[in-house]
């Protein structure tokens, strides 16, 4: 097949074999009982995580590397049948976990879940190792190197594979998966932190296993202390460091139980394997679930950091659509108020000439009047109406007529001071509001304008038109409204223009 010769899959498939020979010549050798039962069987866990992260295909060249090392391991402590079938055993119960841990969880397993964890250690450590110990206790009983139960050795096959699977697959797997990401990076200050608790975790476990003392039950309780150690090292270090500083502990555990030393009040060598595998087991369990829970609830975090960093991002864009929207509002509003000042003063001013209009004239007016009113103040109008305008009209045309209609206001604007009104009341007839004038005063103003038209001499197509205006002056009684008082200037502008036009004439009374 392809698959074998790809070199760094042959690679991993030696690697692993090589491995899986380490592990099984440690717990070949490490052991106390008379039938050679091993006290730790790390083997199996290399084999898992090689099953947990390669595809199906590669598992029966897998197998078989594990399955040559095995034998290569196991003789000629055992005879070669013996060593067949241990190792058929472990390939069995590595098998039959890795098939239901990836059923369950699925592909890409990896131990940054409590639930792979969990998953993990009832499929591997608790069925498959308790399953592989029903074969692996028959075959020790068929040896007949000793008569331990079937029962006993059952107990130590079980908890030696379980302790293994449990110390090194959420290593070997973490480590294995953050490898295909490349080295990781060394930082000091993690070397300083694992150097300074793997020394506590060293003095500490020499303190605690050295002393094997049988039939004191003090020494029972020692061994809780590392407990909290193998918890700080999960709390500090992650999956991978947890995993590492209990198999330390094991280590040492192992060390001094080999060398006949252990602080169990029993002189059963079955038995004290038995309890050492129970507390380091529960070491594991403690230390390595926690430190996956971390990795859990770390995950779950960023996960969170990153969704809120995106809900933020997503506020930003609106506020920012939202302020361009208001932008958008505020040039529209300006530009409608623009508009409507624009409407405004065109419904204010007369178009041909540019002063107010009648209506705007009257409403300025009527303001300017009540505020005289309550002042005390007095006002004269001048109402100007030019004469025989329609004979202007008919003799040089419409065009001309207006021509004269524009050329009239100059006149009439040099004579008025600002705060004085003037508006078009409709046709050649225009009204002028002086504010704080007497009649007299008013009448030497008319008949200034009066003057300044008759002089004027409005060019037209090389024609000079002459144009004469006449004038009826009224002075306010400081009472009538503004119809009474518009209403005596046009009888008097009435009278003007019966004497002959071209002049000014006085409303005699006050109106
Ligand atoms: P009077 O001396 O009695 O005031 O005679 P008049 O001809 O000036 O008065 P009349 O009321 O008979 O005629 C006013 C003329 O003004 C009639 C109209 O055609 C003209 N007229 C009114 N508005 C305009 C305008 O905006 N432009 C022009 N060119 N003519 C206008
Ligand atoms: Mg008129
Ligand atoms: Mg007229």
């Amino acid at each position: 097949m392809a698959v074998a010769f790809n070199p760094k899959r042959l690679m991993t498939i030696l690697l692993v074999g090589v491995a899986y020979y380490g592990g099984a010549m440690l717990g070949v050798h490490q052991t106390i009982t008379p039938e050679g039962i091993a006290i730790l069987w790390l083997p199996n866990a290399i084999l898992l995580s090689a099953f947990l992260i390669l595809p199906y295909r590669q598992w029966p060249f897998l197998g078989l590397a594990a399955l040559v090392a095995e034998v290569g391991a196991d003789f000629p402590v055992f005879p070669l049948w013996a060593a067949l079938a241990f190792g058929l055993v472990n390939l069995f119960e590595v098998a039959l976990a890795a098939l239901l841990i990836r059923y369950v969880v699925g592909a890409g397993f990896n131990f940054d879940r409590l639930r792979s964890g969990a998953y993990f250690l009832f499929f591997g450590p608790v069925i498959s190792s308790a399953l592989a110990g029903l074969a692996g206790a028959g075959i020790y009983i068929l040896l007949g190197r000793a008569d331990t139960a079937y029962l006993t050795l059952w107990l130590l096959w079980w908890f030696g594979d379980a302790l293994g699977l449990l110390l090194l697959t959420p290593f070997l797997v973490v480590a294995w998966r953050r490898l295909e990401h490349g080295l990781p990076r060394l930082r000091w200050h993690v070397v300083a932190e694992v150097s300074l608790l793997w020394f506590v975790v060293i003095v500490l476990g020499i303190h605690t296993f050295e002393q094997g003392n049988p039939g004191d039950l003090e020494f029972f309780f020692r061994p809780v202390w590392l407990v909290p150690l193998g918890i700080l090292a999960a709390v500090r270090l992650g999956v991978i460091g947890a995993s590492a500083t209990v198999m330390l502990i094991v280590a040492l555990a192992v060390w001094y139980l080999v060398q006949g030393v252990h602080p169990y009040a029993t002189s059963v060598p079955q038995y004290a394997v038995w309890l050492t595998q129970q507390y380091l087991a529960l070491i594991a369990v403690v230390s390595i679930g926690l430190a996956i829970l971390l990795c859990e609830i770390a995950d779950q975090r960023e996960a969170l950091k990153i969704h809120e960093g995106a809900l933020e991002a997503y506020n930003e864009f609106l506020e920012e659509r939202v302020r361009m929207r208001t932008l958008a509002l505020e040039d529209a509003n300006q530009a409608l108020q623009r508009a409507n000042e624009q409407l405004a003063s065109a419904a204010a001013t007369d178009e041909l000439t540019g002063i107010s209009n009648r209506r705007h004239f009257r409403a300025e007016a009527q303001r300017e009047l009540s505020r005289l009113r309550q002042g005390g103040e007095s006002a004269a109008v001048i109402l100007v109406d030019l004469d025989h305008f329609k004979t202007i009209n008919d003799s040089y045309g419409h065009e001309a007529g207006d021509l004269v209609l524009r050329s009239v206001l100059v006149p009439m604007s040099q004579s008025m001071r600002p705060r004085d009104l003037f508006g078009r009341m409709g046709g050649e007839e225009f009204l002028i509001l002086l504010s704080g004038v007497d009649l007299e005063t008013a009448a030497s103003i008319a008949e200034r304008i009066r003057a300044a038209i008759e002089a004027l001499g409005i060019e037209y197509h090389g024609q000079k038109i002459h144009v004469t205006a006449s004038f009826g002056v009224a002075q306010w009684d400081g009472q009538s409204d503004l119809d009474e008082f518009i209403r005596c200037a046009d009888e008097t502008l009435y009278r003007a223009k019966n004497r002959g036009r071209n002049r000014v004439e006085c409303h005699l009374e006050e109106c």
